[in-house]
């Protein structure tokens, strides 16, 4: 896969064994750009220690309002390799942390493959979150099939035009359509344990972005009738206009409290009722 990368969906057919790089500008080194117990993600991954995340720098998207962009996109961060991958995963395992939280893995997923072979000879156990931007191939999904625990996709646009204006690319509905329904036919609907802590299943993020740029209606309206009503959905109300963000007029200011309740509404409206409510003090905190 890497020889012609077909790693994602952009099927850049680059030699990244060779030192090619395509649209995420990796080659065949992995590069972090920090790990550690993490407090801001939802509150099933969080639990009492903290979710283990690990920052993987670049993306195979070009998001312009990216909240990471020096990370995703000017390459923030040091180059790992396999023993110190598998090493970051057993040092967050030893912290106490409920999971091993993979942000923006789309584009390594070879490598990450080949660390966690190492980690769980090493005695790694916790559950694997795979936490992407939504634009992932079913053939990489497939390898991940029975390794990943916990799928915690973005659903960004349901539009095609707004896609493409910005993340630059246009088939992500579709793409990511097809692979969310996949992500569920593996692992099923999120399940959460006594204390409260994911061990298994999906888990859908979406944005509200203003002026209906996200399509909302749409993307509850996919899950609740071609997914399940019962997907464990976080609807995020902390859009924030940055990177390229004030070129866009549509996207220059930040979502306010009608548009995120809208959203709310929207997804109860298709019976979608298994909202995150971790964030609704920060919904109080950002909206006012
Ligand atoms: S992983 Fe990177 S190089 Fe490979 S297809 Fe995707 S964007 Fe292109």
């Amino acid at each position: 896969m890497l020889q012609e990368c077909r790693v994602c969906p952009r099927h850049c057919s680059v030699n990244r064994l060779a030192g090619e790089s395509g649209k995420c500008q990796v080659t065949k080194q992995v590069v972090v750009s920090s790990y550690g117990p993490h407090f801001g993600e939802e509150a099933p991954l969080v639990g009492t220690h903290g979710s283990g995340t690990i920052f993987f720098t670049h993306c195979n998207l070009r998001c312009v309002f990216c909240q990471n962009y020096s990370i995703s996109q000017l390459g923030e961060g040091s180059p790992v390799d396999r023993e110190e991958l598998a090493r970051m995963m057993l040092s967050l395992q030893a912290k106490g942390c409920h999971n091993i939280n993979l942000v923006s893995p789309t584009h390594v997923v070879p490598y990450i493959l080949d660390a966690l072979e190492l980690a769980v000879g090493m005695g790694l156990y916790l559950p694997l979150v795979y936490n992407t931007g939504g634009y992932d191939s079913m053939e990489t999904l497939e390898l991940l099939d029975g390794i990943v625990d916990i799928y915690m996709p973005d659903m960004k646009y349901s539009d095609e035009k707004n896609a493409e204006q910005l993340s630059g690319i246009k088939d992500y509905p579709s793409i990511n359509k097809a692979a969310i329904k996949e992500m569920h036919r593996q692992v099923g609907d999120l399940q959460i344990d006594k204390q409260g802590v994911a061990q298994r299943g999906l888990l859908v993020r979406h944005l509200v972005l203003p002026n209906q740029l996200a399509g909302t209606q749409e993307v509850v309206r996919f899950l609740a009738q071609e997914v399940s009503a019962n997907t464990y959905l976080n609807i995020m109300a902390q859009y924030r206009p940055c990177h390229k963000a004030f070129d866009i007029p549509q996207l220059a200011r930040p979502v306010n409290k009608q548009e995120f309740y809208e959203a709310i509404d929207l997804a109860h409206q298709q019976g979608l009722n298994r909202l995150d409510r971790y964030q609704f003090p920060l919904v109080r905190f950002v909206l006012g």
